[in-house]
């Protein structure tokens, strides 16, 4: 799943910046009858202009046309500076936005397993929770 991440980030991401900044997402879901699997890159084409992340466009596709179970999402991106929480980690965890989109929009557990890895194949891999995630980045209820 981390290599087909990392494929969608480098061959669908979009980014305004000179040395592009791809972020790629993998997850696995089940419908009740059969295991899906649905990939998203993040489109940022103008500096200042509207975002798409991975996350949201995987998960847009995901919920397109049921309510599937997230059974593990992949996210694959060079670590930046979380703009919600000020806080720079070992990896790319989902924005802010993102992760008030997992949590009140799309309502994933709170045990949804995720996936952070890096965009190339050295670096650190974490594997957390959603709620792992919500309580390292100080989100409020
Ligand atoms: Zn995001």
């Amino acid at each position: 799943m981390i290599d087909k991440a990392r494929s969608t980030a480098k061959a669908n991401g979009v980014s305004w910046r000179p040395l592009p900044f791809l972020v790629g997402c993998d997850i696995l879901a089940f419908d009740g009858k059969d295991i899906l699997e649905f990939f998203g890159a993040n489109l940022k084409p103008r500096e200042n202009g509207e975002k798409a992340c991975a996350e949201l466009v995987a998960l847009s596709k995901a919920f397109a046309q049921a309510r599937p179970d997230i059974l593990v999402m992949v996210i694959v991106g060079k670590p930046q500076l979380d703009e919600s929480s000020g806080l720079l980690g070992r990896t790319l965890p989902p924005c802010g936005r993102c992760r008030g989109n997992m949590k009140y929009g799309y309502n994933l557990p709170p045990g949804t397993l995720i996936v952070l890895a890096p965009l190339e194949e050295n670096g650190v891999r974490e594997y957390l929770t959603l709620q792992d995630i919500w309580d390292k980045k100080g989100d409020k209820e």
